[in-house]
């Protein structure tokens, strides 16, 4: 067995040696009784951490914080935020740290980060913890992300601590080990501006250049090609959330990030009968975050970022506002061919498919599906076989079949391929009542049927017997499913 002793684990503390005044320095608080409960050995690889020395004592104590190498300067980061629109200038890691960075074994720095490791300066009326149920559930819905091909911070471990947290019940506690491109986001933009520190915007803006955008570095203003890229790549990734149907549920400017990657697995779902109104939050009493709200949401927090932004963009603030207005222009018509390309994949469109046969084609399929409340990853999973000249199993899903068939119809004589299909439409997600059903056992100590949805999401494209459940939509008794934040 090949061992990693701590020793030879280097992480660095760039972000608190670049941004000192965004950084407090913390330690994570001891566990009385640590239990690994699962461990993503395929990241653990990535990063160059030995799989077996990481389930060992010490190898828990890194996943927890409890044990850090020599060197390592584990932080508290300071940041700000609009939730639901409401601006709160001073959020940051209430019960998270900055364990430091590391770089992988593709040569790529990635923040090594842990969420309920104890209070900090910045928790407020919070308790510091985390309950084994929602970092569990981080773990399986970043994981089905990634697998899903969609850019994700990801989760290292989880790891039970012996500790009773308090909730609406006592809950066992737990530490997520999770790990980003960054952990930057729009509020720690926003909290630099709101220092009114100019030079402390600068420094962060170059450190997110050289982390994230470093093609930035040689434009002409680069702090613009800084805000463009953010904005190119949150267009990006709304719309791959958009394609498969994911609800992030509160996707405050806090919980967004400058790397492009999804961020802040709270009460996130996946829809399942197709609907823009679909909320699954708790909290999201107006939905602000619905289903469909998701892009105008992410161009009004790019606003904000580009507000934060406005004194590097230029000495003037009028030609600043007019520069990021029209840097933030490109969000839509960004987000526009993202979608469009991804959703003619989805329906295995070759290319030579004109635009302007298809773009009402998918129109009148998005009413069709919200009419008939139509699971929407089983009807693009099904439709494949209807490429190949079966419509029964997207049959089933429909009761006006007319209107079903003459879509079928015209959709077909455009030469979808059914294959190219079944290679972007997932089978398995992380269906909601699997994800509960997965994290109640496992809250109970049964870590079986969590062990079997994550083999299901994390090879989602592959039909593989024996795991049909996994690929149905919930049964109707499970009823309207809320989620729950900061758990
Ligand atoms: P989130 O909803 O997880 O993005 O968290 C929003 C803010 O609340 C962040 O500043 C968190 O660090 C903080 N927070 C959430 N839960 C807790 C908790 N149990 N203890 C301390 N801070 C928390
Ligand atoms: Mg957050």
């Amino acid at each position: 067995m090949s061992v990693t002793p701590l020793s030879t684990v280097v992480l660095d503390h760039r972000f608190a040696r670049e941004l000192p005044e965004m950084a407090v320095a913390w330690q994570a608080a001891q566990t009385p009784d640590p239990r690994l409960l699962v461990l993503d050995e395929a990241l653990a690889a990535e990063l160059g951490l030995d799989a077996a020395w990481l389930r060992s004592p010490e190898g828990v104590g890194l996943l927890t914080g409890t044990t850090v190498p020599a060197g390592a300067e584990p932080v508290a980061q300071a940041y700000s935020g609009h939730q639901f629109g409401g601006f709160s200038p001073r959020l940051g890691d209430g019960r998270a740290l900055l364990l430091g960075e590391l770089v992988d074994a593709g040569g790529r720095v990635r923040d090594l980060h842990l969420k309920g490791s104890g209070r900090t300066p910045f928790a407020r009326g919070g308790d510091g913890w985390a309950a084994v149920g929602p970092m569990l559930r981080e773990y399986v819905v970043s994981t089905a992300m990634h697998a899903l091909g969609i850019p994700t911070t990801r989760s290292l471990a989880v790891v039970a601590t012996g500790r009773q947290v308090r909730r609406e019940t006592p809950l066992p506690g737990a530490v997520l080990a999770r790990v980003a491109a960054s952990h930057l986001r729009v509020g720690s933009f926003q909290y630099a501006r709101a220092t009114g520190d100019a030079d402390l915007l600068r420094r962060l803006a170059d450190h997110a250049i050289s982390r994230h955008h470093p093609g930035a570095a040689e434009a002409e203003q680069p702090y613009l090609a800084l805000f463009e890229a953010v904005v190119a790549a949150q267009a990006s990734l709304v719309a791959r959330w958009m394609l498969v149907g994911f609800v992030h549920g509160v996707m405050n400017t806090d919980n967004m990030t400058i790397s492009g990657e999804t961020i802040d697995y709270g009460p996130c779902a996946f829809m399942e009968a197709f609907d823009p109104a679909t909320v699954y939050s708790s909290i999201d009493h107006g939905g602000r975050y619905a289903y469909g709200n998701q892009p105008p949401v992410a161009e009004w927090n790019l606003a904000r970022l580009a507000e934060a932004l406005l004194p590097l963009l230029h000495d003037d603030q009028e030609q600043a506002v007019a520069l990021a207005v029209q840097a933030l222009d490109g969000f839509r018509p960004r987000y526009d061919a993202a979608w469009s390309a991804g959703m003619r994949a989805k329906l295995g469109l070759p290319g030579s498919a004109d635009q302007a046969v298809v773009a009402p084609l998918v129109e009148e399929l998005l009413v069709l599906l919200q009419a008939e409340h139509v699971d929407h990853t089983s009807f693009f999973r099904s439709l494949a076989h209807a490429g190949r000249g079966d419509s029964g199993p997207v049959r089933r899903f429909f009761v006006d079949l007319d209107k079903l068939d003459d879509w079928v119809g015209r959709w077909r004589a455009l030469g979808p391929d059914p294959d190219a299909m079944d290679r972007v439409n997932p089978l398995y997600i992380a269906r909601n009542h699997l994800v509960e059903e997965a994290l109640t056992a496992a809250t109970d100590g049964d870590l079986d049927p969590l062990a079997r949805l994550m083999e299901a999401v994390t090879a989602p494209y592959d039909e593989r017997p024996g795991l049909e459940r996994y690929a149905a939509a919930a049964p109707p008794d499970f009823g309207a499913y809320r989620t729950f934040c900061g758990t």
